[in-house]
């Protein structure tokens, strides 16, 4: 898994954010207050391909697929 703090880019803005912030961002806006229904941004590609992640970009706010996450 990722470090909290690597960079992922947005495929939409292209903005670059740290795991941390685009998982705090994600469940703030879905509501997810338990860790355990989450999946972190800094997951592998065959983790997020298993789960069918999605997240919120902290910049632009699109819904960002997670397998399109990995730098
Ligand atoms: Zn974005």
């Amino acid at each position: 898994m990722a470090n909290p703090n690597d960079y992922l880019k947005c495929p939409e803005c292209k903005q670059d954010n740290t795991v941390d912030f685009w998982d705090r961002h994600t469940k703030a806006e879905a509501g997810i207050k338990d860790d355990n229904q989450f999946i972190s941004a800094g997951a592998s590609k065959d983790e997020h391909d298993e789960v069918q992640s999605y997240f919120r970009c902290p910049v632009c706010n699109e819904e960002i697929q997670g397998v399109k996450l990995n730098s």
